[in-house]
């Protein structure tokens, strides 16, 4: 099961440590290469960031990420700038530069509320977007253009135009993880975390039981089977969620005795039932602080694994691999260079980031609530496919 998916990072063959992909003396030399170095000064300043990822980087890789640390640190506070880092961003970056963290539903917010006149996203394209469709009088930068997302490149705004033409009148609930085009021409936004509220309340609104969910099929898949809603789809698929399957469950199972199964909605159906618990990557977390499992698996981007083991120090993680390649885009020496050249700036036209707004506002005005679970052991149901 341990695998590297789509690995154009190149390095490290193998391996499943993003930090192998990029390389520790990769970031040893990069910090190098800008003239930053682990003087004593850095050491006793980076030292108790450096308590929050000793679990993960060891004593001795310290050096190489210390000083990139550091500069970021004071860069941000000399530009006013946060850092909005994903949970599925490498410890390094996750505890040691961001300012906030979360899932998109969490940053989407911070991003909508920070004082800060520079927004640097840790995370993918679609995350910056929606931080600048929020925030249009901030700077948002993105440490790298290729940062893309597989649910994201599978859907256009013409797509959903065709779609609206062939459903008149049906509510469109548009994922998070699409291009800010896509959002201009949606009813509603949603994410993981309340996809099946957000679902539940379109079709409330729109007096219908039928709700248009894109582009995520087996988020729409698992949102159906939560509320029994007939549910309209895309084929949209996460290329890391998707290749899990009941039978790597099934072995772990069998390796793991006792193991808690734990799954992001985006993995199919019948991943789904075969887990133990289900939710968006902030209600997995959630889960695992509030239960202390003895042993645990979580079935998404394999950084996650590490970034909540900080908060859960006592939980043994089995930690099946599957990275996310854009994800991996974003490194301390990308965030660096976008803070000291101030790049590469996110851009959207005022007219679709006007309607993408209204979507994503929708959302965010709905009631506040915690980051709903889905449920787990039930027989996948039907949508119907676009
Ligand atoms: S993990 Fe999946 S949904 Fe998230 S950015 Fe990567 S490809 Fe997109």
């Amino acid at each position: 099961m341990a695998r590297i998916i789509d690995a154009p990072l190149t390095a490290s063959e193998g391996s499943c440590d993003p930090r192998a992909v990029h390389g520790t003396w990769g970031a040893l030399d990069a910090a190098q290469r800008r003239g930053l170095a682990y003087t004593p000064e850095v050491a006793a300043e980076t030292a108790p960031l450096y308590e929050r990822v000793k679990h993960v980087i060891p004593a001795v890789e310290w050096p190489a990420y210390a000083p990139l640390i550091s500069a970021i640190n004071k860069m941000k506070r000399a530009k006013n700038a946060v850092i909005l880092a994903h949970n599925y961003m490498t410890s390094e970056i996750f505890h040691c530069v961001g300012d906030f963290r979360g899932d998109s539903l969490q940053l989407a917010r911070e991003a909508a509320e920070t004082d800060a006149a520079i927004i640097v996203q840790a995370g993918v394209h679609f995350m910056a977007e929606t931080s600048k469709v929020l925030a249009p009088e901030k700077t948002v930068l993105i440490p790298d253009l290729r940062a893309g997302c597989s649910l994201a490149a599978s859907i256009t705004g013409a797509d959903v135009r065709l779609i609206k033409q062939r459903y008149p009148g049906v509510p469109v609930v548009t994922y998070v993880n699409t291009s800010a085009d896509v959002k201009a021409e949606s009813d509603v936004c949603c994410t993981s975390s309340n996809a099946a509220a957000v679902v539940e309340w379109a079709a409330r609104e729109w007096k219908t039981d039928r709700v248009i969910l894109l582009p995520d099929e087996y988020l729409a898949k698992n949102v159906a089977a939560q509320t029994g809603i007939h549910i309209i789809a895309w084929h949209g698929r996460c290329e890391v969620h998707e290749r899990f399957t009941a039978e790597d469950i099934a072995e772990l199972r069998e390796a793991h005795p006792g193991v808690i199964v734990l799954a992001h909605p985006e993995c199919p159906p019948e991943v789904m039932a075969a887990a133990d618990f289900a939710g968006s990557t902030a209600a997995l977390q959630d889960y695992v602080v509030e239960k202390q499992p003895r042993k645990v698996v979580l079935l998404t981007e394999c950084s996650m694994s590490d970034n909540v083991a900080q908060y859960a120090p006592n939980v043994d993680f089995v930690r099946p691999c599957n990275l996310c390649p854009h994800m991996k885009r974003i490194t301390l020496e990308g965030i660096y260079d976008a803070l000291a050249e101030m790049k590469h700036e996110v851009t959207i036209p005022e007219d679709v980031r006007v309607r993408a707004k209204l979507a994503i506002q929708r959302m965010l005005d709905l009631p506040k609530e915690k980051p709903r679970a889905f449920a787990t052991g039930r027989p996948p149901v039907a949508v119907e496919l676009v």
